[in-house]
């Protein structure tokens, strides 16, 4: 076994502090990895606080994972030492399933296993430890090629708030010309705005932080407003296609709902730790539709990952010591983030 340095949770009330976990030896299909970078997910801290039910606890958040392969195992194929690579929100799917076969592994029957707070279920049960961790041993089927022209730091974000805001874009099928709203200005948010923007959609944010305009502007939005004025409801609807919701906290669906227009589509993928309540009317009144997306396959991830390098599209960071991560997690709560905190794990070495 590989002794490596991490920071983990020890219960849904306690901070993170310095751990030490056991990564696995790679076997013939692993690639090990020398963690450079760790994106930090609003998911992480609803998981490290056990918002969701079912963590498991000591828990090392972080599926933003880049590194370099340090070590191959003798069946791998796709990767060699010194390739830049990335690991997600998953390790391992069945494989077997309709979406496995399909290359939706998030969707897997039998349950995809988590990069954290999860077993490995189809090896040996043992428990799965993120990324806030300076190596990790993955099966090079669930491994990602990082392009040569992403920095990658700015590349670790899109492991996860890039592909969980790609897929739904994709899969919705947001074209060039439609009207899209981007909720919240975080680390999903401004991935958000960025690749609608590249797919050449009009991108509106709303958002609760009036000091986020410029910013929101610079990120290839054409409107900003404002979801404390209460005219912007007024004025807005029925003005959108689409809306991509990325709000990590209770927040009022039906008000959003008008802002649609007849048939537009509004896609969920924050995931509030509490349910709201959703009135039928703003739906039914203008035939709208409700959705929802997990993360994206390894496929999709990969697609994600050269649509960014041949965009030009990545991640605005800001880089931490993995000893600043409990007041990350604060200021992420607060919405004070511009717009992904990113850990430099040389800081755990
Ligand atoms: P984040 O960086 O913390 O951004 C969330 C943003 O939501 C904030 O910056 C803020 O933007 C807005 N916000 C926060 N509290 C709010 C409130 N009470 N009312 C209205 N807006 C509020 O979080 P993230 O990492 O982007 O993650 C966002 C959510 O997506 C989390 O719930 C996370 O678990 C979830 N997620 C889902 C998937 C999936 O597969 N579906 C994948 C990854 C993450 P403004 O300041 O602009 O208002
Ligand atoms: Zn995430
Ligand atoms: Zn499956």
């Amino acid at each position: 076994m590989l002794t490596t340095h991490a920071y983990a949770a020890q219960s849904a009330k306690a901070p993170l502090a310095p751990f030490s976990l056991e990564r696995r030896e790679p076997g013939p299909q692993d690639v090990l990895i020398d963690i450079l970078y760790c994106g930090v997910c609003h998911s992480d801290i609803h998981q490290a606080r056990d918002e969701w039910g079912g963590a498991i606890f000591p828990l090392v958040p972080g599926h933003e994972i880049v590194g370099r392969v340090s070590k191959a195992g003798s069946a791998v194929t796709r990767f060699k030492t010194g390739d830049a690579v990335g690991v997600g929100c998953f390790v391992d799917s069945c494989r077997d399933c309709a979406s496995c076969r399909k290359g939706e592994e998030q969707y897997c029957d039998k349950g995809m296993v988590g990069t954290y707070s999860d077993r490995e279920r189809y090896k040996d049960g043992a428990p799965t430890y993120g990324g806030y961790s300076t190596r990790i041993t993955v099966d090079e089927n669930y491994v990602l090629r990082i392009p040569d022209s992403i920095p990658l730091d700015r590349a670790a974000p899109l492991l996860c708030a890039g592909i969980t805001t790609y897929s739904p874009l994709r899969h919705y099928g947001v074209k060039a010309g439609d009207k899209l709203a981007v909720v919240g200005l975080g680390g999903l948010g401004h991935m958000g705005v960025k690749l609608a923007k590249a797919m050449g959609a009009e991108v509106t944010v709303l958002s609760t932080s009036p000091s986020k305009r410029e910013d929101a502007l610079a990120l290839g939005a054409t409107h900003f407003a404002a979801t404390s004025d209460k005219t912007t409801f007024k004025t807005l609807a029925g003005r959108f296609d689409f809306i991509l919701d990325t709000v990590s906290a209770p927040h009022d669906y039906n008000a959003y709902l008008h802002l649609l227009k007849v048939d537009g589509t509004m896609i969920l993928v924050g995931a509030p730790e509490a349910p709201a309540p959703l009135a039928a009317f703003p739906l039914i009144l203008r035939r709208r539709k409700l959705g929802g997306s997990l993360i994206g396959g390894i496929r999709e991830t990969q697609e994600m990952l050269d649509f960014c390098a041949k965009h030009n599209v990545a991640s605005d960071i800001e880089l931490i010591p993995i000893q600043k991560i409990n007041e990350a997690y604060e200021r992420m709560i607060k919405g004070d983030v511009r717009y992904r905190f990113v850990i430099d794990t040389a800081s755990l070495r």
